[in-house]
């Protein structure tokens, strides 16, 4: 059993970083504070190198491997922003990366992947089936699995962001972080909480399948349904076995707030809109849950805009919507 990462873990990723992402831009939003009654700050985390922040944690838990492990390659399971940036990260280090997916994944994404190198492997009709092929690949090739949350030195990875809103945002007073598997939520808030501990963190998830919602107010890893949602890149489980994200948000998570779909739509319509950025519906919760009223104004506030890798026709049809539109003004 290995120790949660802490802030030297987080520093250590920072300086492996250096070089191989972006510092994104900080910019204030002028209408989300007085929507919200607050200073917000929103993070442009969605222009970082591969469209979204797993860059971090991917090139992170690259640069930890052993020689002899880089030589032995990278595999993971993924259908989307971690397959890519374990590609890109793998090519930037020259090494070889398997990426297993199921038949169910789009040939855009797909295509995206590969052409960063990537070895593709279609396996089945579910995450979980390409998750034995995966481990097929792990135990008969040797491939080290780099996972898209739950490992230690991508947490720290995606911890960096927390750093960098700390230079950006020194009297930072809440967070609001896009929430699946918890990698990000549990990097930010170990960082922040270090250096700030007043700072209140507060996670949010489409109300559709919202697993690690489920699973903190069970206490352990569960099952939910997964369900088509406009947040794509927010579906999927925590891991039953999971051994890092559930605990540590446990302790420095102070609450999860879930959206409806609508809500989401119009969080993205409003990044188009207002703020002039294409984010993706994951990306975009921060800025929804605002809009939503579901965040108090207890002072600066930050919101991780995450991703931008959204399918241009549903982003087209999302931001010209009238009932979407009506709902920002
Ligand atoms: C993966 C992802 C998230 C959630 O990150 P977790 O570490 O799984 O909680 C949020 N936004 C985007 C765009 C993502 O790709």
């Amino acid at each position: 059993m290995s120790a949660h990462p802490g802030l030297a873990e987080i520093e250590r990723a920072r300086a492996a970083l250096v070089g191989r992402v972006r510092h994104t831009p900080a910019r204030p939003s002028p209408q989300l504070a007085e929507r919200l009654g607050a200073p917000v700050v929103l993070k442009h985390e969605h222009e970082q190198i591969t469209g979204a922040f797993k860059l971090r944690g991917a090139t992170n838990a690259l640069a930890r491997l052993s020689d002899a492990e880089r030589a032995r390659g990278v595999a993971t399971v993924s259908t989307g922003n971690h397959g890519r940036a374990l590609a890109h990260a793998a090519r930037e280090a020259g090494v070889r990366c398997v990426v297993a997916m199921s038949r169910l994944v789009p040939a855009n994404k797909r295509d995206a992947i590969a052409a960063l190198g990537a070895e593709i492997a279609i396996h089945g009709a579910s995450q979980d089936e390409a998750q034995a092929e995966v481990d097929r690949r792990v135990a008969e090739d040797g491939l080290v699995e780099i996972p898209p949350f739950d490992h230690p030195d991508v947490i720290a990875g995606q911890g960096t962001l927390g750093l960098e809103i700390l230079d950006d945002l020194p009297d930072l007073a809440q967070v609001l972080i896009p929430l699946s598997g918890g990698g990000l939520a549990a990097g930010v808030a170990a960082a922040v909480k270090a250096r700030r501990p007043g700072t209140r963190i507060v996670g949010i998830s489409m109300d559709r399948g919202a697993a690690m919602h489920a699973s903190l107010a069970a206490g352990r890893p569960v099952l939910v349904e997964e369900a088509r949602s406009l947040a794509d890149s927010l579906g999927g489980g925590i891991g039953l076995e999971n051994r890092h994200t559930l605990a540590m948000l446990r302790d420095l998570m102070d609450e999860v707030v879930l959206l409806t779909e609508d809500e989401i739509a119009a969080g993205m319509a409003f990044c188009h809109v207002a703020e002039g950025v294409v984010v993706e519906g994951g990306g975009a919760v921060g800025p929804a849950a605002i809009l939503a009223g579901k965040i108090r104004p207890i002072g600066p506030t930050v919101a991780l805009l995450t991703g931008a890798n959204v399918d241009p026709t549903q982003h087209a049809r999302i931001v010209s919507d009238p009932a979407i539109l009506e709902r920002l003004a």
